[in-house]
């Protein structure tokens, strides 16, 4: 039975590798009619940011990953929010010490401080732990008397001096570790709370985690979680991992970094809340008016593809084709010029009627009203091909609604004669006295009075089109005529011409 997780911390936004952290996990428990996981990992209370989680999991619906346990509704293997498991952690790390794998420390934080002080490049670990204070160092008398006076102190995982821990990645295949590389890490800090280290070894047991895909940032807490897993002494096998690739910038270099301040450090959905690492307010993927369809498809093909040219997969069709075996061991990058790309070919795939509803909600967003939704469904169909962002809709389709503002005539004022003001004034007669004509008769006919006063066609449609949407845009203008009526047009040309 596989059982996937998902483990937030609710620090802040997601951003991109979060979000195919997520689909990477969910489309592989899908694809196993597996279970999909939802954890917060909230033990760490001074990077807490009130609002994370509800944010977190406006994301997750936005995607379309609906969790089939989590903190929302529940499971068998509940609390799913590490906060509310507090008490569950404190038996397995006293157990370690027990077995003599772990042990107390109660060096201050100003012992700590000077440690760091006198040794350069100090770890808490084989080599300075017996200058410490610590149940190692200390005798059990004294150590009981501590305890027992409420002396704050934490538990420490006892690294072994020199050991080759290994284990198979899913995607990387055999990876190993010298435990002299690694610290004692803090594993119950002196509040009661596990750290990350120890609450995610004992949640994935108890959670019974079959797989977990997470981000290359955590592969040097591998060997720390390996130890823990065999000194707790438990027969289940360990959650098998797959560590995924960073997402590059687009020249390849460095990993991505929320301050790059560009479009791969934004979040999902804009964060009402500051971004504790850029301290700004940020815009995220969802109002900049990516589609969660292209949003996902573009997410999978950074550091996954089927072996094919195919670019275009829906989540459906990625759950059935997704296969380990061709997610990319090196980092992949992110290029917002093909994010938009997708969004270009998604916003031509969608469902007519989402699609309408979107861009309603950009044109209301905007102030114009779109009562005639008969009307819009038309326009979109006209337009949606210059469209790459929802936002393009509004200038794309506004003028379908509302006359422009203002008008774009400094490019053809220059060449502006009292000719062609009569041309327009009797073609406006004409249009309101022929109400019936379809857009290619009008453009013929439009045609025919131009070449008999004598003007080039181009001189006066170019004109025209302005005058009906306010600048050099938009699909065929007589289409855009009859779309807003002859009345309507009529008015437009005399606003332009006052
Ligand atoms: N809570 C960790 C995070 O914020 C989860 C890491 C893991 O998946 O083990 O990313």
């Amino acid at each position: 039975n596989v059982r996937v997780r998902f483990a937030p911390s609710p620090t802040g936004g997601l951003h991109l590798g979060g979000v195919r952290t997520v689909l990477f996990n969910y489309l592989f428990a899908r694809q196993h009619q597996g279970k999909f996981i939802l954890r917060i990992e909230d033990t760490d209370q001074t990077r807490y940011v009130a609002g994370a989680e509800e944010y977190i999991l406006d994301c997750l619906k936005w995607c379309g990953f609906q969790p089939d346990e989590g903190p929302v509704n529940g499971g068998p293997y509940g609390p799913y929010r590490q906060s509310e498991r507090k008490a569950l952690y404190r038996q397995y790390a006293e157990q370690l010490v027990e077995s003599g794998n772990a042990y107390y420390a109660f060096d201050t934080p100003a012992d700590l401080e000077q440690k760091r002080k006198e040794i350069a490049n100090f770890q808490y670990g084989y080599f300075y732990r017996d200058q410490m204070r610590n149940s190692l160092t200390l005798s059990k008398e004294e150590v009981k008397k501590l305890i027992d006076s409420g002396v704050p102190h934490v538990i420490r995982i006892k690294m072994p001096e020199d050991e080759t821990v290994s284990f198979i990645d899913m995607i990387r295949g055999e990876v190993s570790f010298q435990t002299s590389q690694s610290d004692d890490k803090v594993l119950l800090k002196a509040d009661g709370m596990p750290t990350y280290h120890l609450a995610v070894v004992v949640d994935d047991y108890l959670m019974k985690i079959t797989h977990a895909f997470r981000g290359e940032e955590w592969l040097p807490s591998a060997p720390v979680h390996l130890l823990l897993w065999k000194y707790l002494g438990w027969e289940d096998e360990m959650p098998r991992w797959a560590h995924l690739p960073l997402i590059l910038k687009p020249d390849g270099n460095g990993k991505l970094s929320k301050r790059d301040g560009a479009r791969l450090g934004f979040p999902v959905y804009a964060m009402n809340w500051t971004d504790p690492n850029t301290g700004e307010l940020t815009p995220g993927f969802r109002e900049m008016g990516f589609l969660p369809e292209s949003f996902i498809n573009m997410l999978a093909m950074l550091g996954w593809n089927d072996g094919t040219d195919q670019e275009l997969f829906g989540l459906e069709e990625l759950i059935q084709k997704f296969s380990l075996d061709r997610v990319n061991k090196s980092g992949a990058k992110f290029d917002y010029e093909k994010a938009k790309w997708f969004n270009t070919e998604w916003i031509k795939k969608i469902d007519s009627n989402v699609l309408k509803g979107l861009v309603a909600e950009q044109l209301n967003n905007a102030g114009i009203e779109v009562a005639d939704t008969a009307k819009l469904e038309t326009v979109i169909e006209l337009v949606k091909d210059r469209c790459h962002l929802l936002p393009d809709f509004v200038a794309q389709t506004s003028y379908f609604f509302k006359a422009p503002e203002t008008y774009d005539l400094a490019a053809v004022k220059p060449k502006w004669t009292e000719a062609k003001e009569q041309f327009f004034k009797a073609f406006s007669d004409y249009l309101l006295a022929n109400p019936s004509l379809t857009s290619h008769d009008l453009e013929e006919n439009f045609k025919a009075m131009a070449q008999e006063r004598g003007f080039k066609i181009g001189d006066v449609m170019l004109p025209y089109r302005i005058m009906l949407v306010g600048g050099k845009f938009g699909p065929a203008v007589f289409d855009i005529t009859k779309l807003i009526g002859e009345e309507e047009a009529v008015a437009r040309i005399n606003k332009a011409l006052e």
